[in-house]
């Protein structure tokens, strides 16, 4: 690869929007949907594109997360920036199904050009997709399998469809076994209260070196330097502690000092540091006789006085960050003060315990037991910063996907078994329906196969062959039957636990169709005086057989996944 991982995303698309403003203007924005849609096939192709080989020891991590590449180029043309909104409120809202937001809502647009140069009113096309979604909806709505939130297998099964080809198999299991631990244990009343998982990144090490300990993990770092080179002996491990916040910082403000006296004499400089050593024993005694046995503070702190409170059994930490400071003082009770001589027992807080621990060089405070709430926190592992953010962003999937199955009980078979059985009910449907709006019914039927075939193709198998294997499966009774995309068969995806959120389809599906009304709108003017010219750089010709332009050109696929 000669190109940076950083900078390979944004050369791929920005070449795409290229090709984008190229178009003859006529059918600008049904193609820029389509060439979106290609490019982002293209940028994710399994060709060695989509692996950003970021790892050490030949790991690799794949990023082929549609929005976060989206993120990094600017896109200027309507279509393409209705698209990138389809994917940023698929991620935001939901935080999964990005790319099959995307990839619907380019297939329906390529779909509503191809009904339109048969004659369809772009009214028609509005209305058809619009019942369709209707009828879509429901028809989720009735295959959502209600499942166990306390089923940890499942649960397992639901993160693990979430990050299928993003992770090597081994980081995988190692961090879904955490990320599910973490969510059943915050779980209360069918709510994962994810403000209490804490994610701490520890640089070094491997992903699966990571682990999640029960307490608030708060980086004592630059204070734990200081206090080794005191040469104090400070207990690993205090227990029922009691904690003291400070937004103040604990040293003398020596320039004042200085500046306000001429400094003449040694006695008075000597009376100087007198007076500096009195202030620090009283912030260091004001501390302890309050009750704290550690004190977060969120400014610096003078050697001297993180000393003074040493020599008192006082552990002290300076730089606190601000969301720690607060979820400090929501775990333990204390009340932030912001001058350090305000400080009572009043605002002290308590932990069952404070453990001092150090992980790959980094020191942590590790605050448990606490009186309010169950904290949990991720310590996450990896070699180097970009490891670490992928891991980040992978470990928020799973745990988006984790919270919507627990949080609705509900799921629905993946790898394209849900869109081909929505297919075959939106096909009956469409029977039903009079006029030309039927058509456009049929439209979202074929667009919403165009996941299992991408799928498939992704996977290296022949798309149609795939589809008409499903549709089969379907029509004998197994509405459950997807393509596994692991072992390049189709079966059942209960049974083998390919399981999505029920929300993330759905959002994805109404998301994408709303996108393609939208758009259709505003092609109403431009499109529907489309010259239809042979020859002219028509881009509606819409074969299934091979899929789609940019593939063709690179033979890349989401969803890169090796079997
Ligand atoms: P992304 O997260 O890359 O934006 P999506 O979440 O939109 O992509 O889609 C991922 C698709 O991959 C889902 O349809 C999901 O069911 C499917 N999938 C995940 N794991 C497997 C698997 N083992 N076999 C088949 N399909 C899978
Ligand atoms: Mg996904």
């Amino acid at each position: 690869m000669t190109q940076s991982p950083q900078e390979w995303p944004a050369t791929v698309l920005a070449e795409g929007t290229e090709r984008l403003r190229e178009r003859d203007v006529r059918d600008m924005n049904v193609t820029a949907g389509r060439v979106l849609a290609d490019t982002i096939r293209t940028t994710l192709g399994p060709k060695g594109m989509d692996k950003m080989l970021v790892g050490d020891q030949g790991r690799v991590v794949v990023t082929n997360d549609g929005a976060s590449i989206l993120d990094r180029v600017e896109i200027e043309h309507p279509a393409a920036q209705e698209l990138v909104r389809v994917a940023e409120s698929q991620r935001d809202r939901i935080g999964d199904g990005t790319t099959t937001a995307v990839v619907l809502a380019g297939e329906l647009l390529v779909a509503a050009a191809d009904l339109m140069d048969r004659g369809l009113h772009p009214t028609t096309i509005d209305r058809g997709y619009r019942l369709a979604l209707d009828r879509a909806r429901s028809e989720l709505e009735e295959r959502t399998l209600e499942i166990d939130p306390s089923d940890t297998e499942l649960l397992s099964n639901v993160a693990h469809t979430a990050v299928t080809g993003k992770w090597s198999d081994e980081e995988a299991a190692a961090l879904l076994e955490l990320v599910v631990e973490a969510a059943q244990t915050v779980e209360r009343d069918g709510t994962v209260e994810r403000r209490r998982i804490t994610r701490t990144t520890i640089p070094g090490g491997s992903p699966t070196d990571s682990e999640l300990v029960s307490g608030l993990a708060i980086d004592t770092d630059s204070s734990s330097t200081t206090l080794a080179s005191l040469d104090v002996d400070l207990p690993s491990r205090i227990e029922d502690a009691g904690v003291a916040l400070v937004d103040d910082q604990l040293t003398v403000e020596k320039a004042d000092a200085v500046t306000r006296v001429s400094v003449e004499t040694a006695d008075q400089l000597a009376r100087i540091a007198d007076y500096e050593g009195d202030v620090y024993r009283e912030q260091a005694r004001g501390i302890a006789a309050a009750g704290a046995d550690v004190v977060f503070c969120q400014k610096s702190i003078d050697d001297e006085v993180l000393a003074e409170l040493a020599s008192q059994g006082v552990i002290a930490v300076e730089r606190t960050r601000q969301d720690e400071m607060h979820k400090l003082a929501r775990a333990t009770g204390a009340e932030m003060v912001m001058r350090v001589d305000e400080l009572t027992p009043e605002h002290v807080g308590q932990a069952g315990s404070i453990e001092r621990r150090a992980v790959a060089g980094t020191h942590l405070a590790i605050v448990g037991d606490c009186p309010d709430s169950e904290q949990q926190s991720l310590l996450l592992r990896g070699g180097t910063d970009h490891v670490i953010a992928e891991t980040k962003r992978l470990i928020e999937n799973c745990l988006d996907d984790v919270t919507l199955a627990i949080e609705t009980d509900g799921v629905v078979p993946g790898g394209g078994a849900t869109e081909v059985a929505l297919a075959s009910t939106l096909r009956d449907a469409a029977d039903g329906v009079a006029g030309r709006e039927q058509l456009a019914v049929t439209a979202v039927a074929d667009a919403l196969e165009s996941i299992p075939r991408t799928l498939a193709a992704s996977a290296g198998l022949d798309p149609i062959d795939t589809l008409l294997a499903l549709r089969n499966r379907h029509e004998r009774g197994d509405e459950t039957a997807g393509l596994d995309v692991t072992t390049g068969q189709v079966v059942d995806m209960v049974d083998s636990g390919v399981l999505d959120p029920a929300p993330v389809k759905r959002h994805a599906i109404t998301s994408a169709t709303e996108a393609a009304t939208i758009l259709i709108g505003i092609d109403d003017m431009i499109l529907a005086t489309g010259d239809g010219e042979p020859g002219h750089d028509h881009d509606h010709g819409h074969d299934h057989g091979d899929g789609h332009g940019g593939v063709e050109a690179t033979g890349g696929y989401p969803w890169a996944v090796g079997h």
